[in-house]
């Protein structure tokens, strides 16, 4: 099964997705090197079988920029499939103390709930607006 990769922009809300890419390592160089648009931006890397199948946190050892998310130091990217990303938002959404302790946990530090509901158009869910923006007519 052939894969191809995407850089996401979380930066932008909703995401958005630039670039394609034949190897992770291909997609990580090019954000290391930086795309003049998306300098300062928080970038992710998508795997793509279409549908989107994995979402990646890049190495965050290299320049550094503005925007990015801070989790902790690492040198490869961190990849999850896309499934438990959906389950890490619901479990956000519950917001009882037991799923905010597990949603806690240092390993999930690349999953922010901000960086979740931005992506919530590639990973196919539905989450509230911020409460600052007004609702949808009826
Ligand atoms: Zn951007
Ligand atoms: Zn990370």
């Amino acid at each position: 099964m052939s894969s191809i990769y995407r850089i996401l922009c979380v930066s932008h809300d909703p995401a958005l997705d630039y670039g394609e890419y034949n190897t992770p390592e291909e997609a990580e160089t090019a954000i290391r090197e930086g795309d003049s648009s998306h300098r300062q931006c928080d970038l992710l890397i998508g795997r793509y079988s279409y549908p989107l199948i994995e979402v990646g946190c890049p190495p965050n050892t290299g320049p550094q920029r503005s925007g990015r998310h801070r989790c902790f130091t690492h040198s490869l990217t961190e990849w999850v499939d896309v499934v438990w990303l959906r389950l890490l938002a619901a479990a956000h959404q519950a917001d009882t103390e037991q799923m905010r302790a597990l949603a806690g946990e240092r390993r999930l530090a690349h999953w922010s709930p901000e960086r979740l509901r931005r992506l919530r158009d590639e990973l196919g869910i539905d989450l509230p607006e911020p409460t600052d923006q007004p609702g949808e007519l009826p």
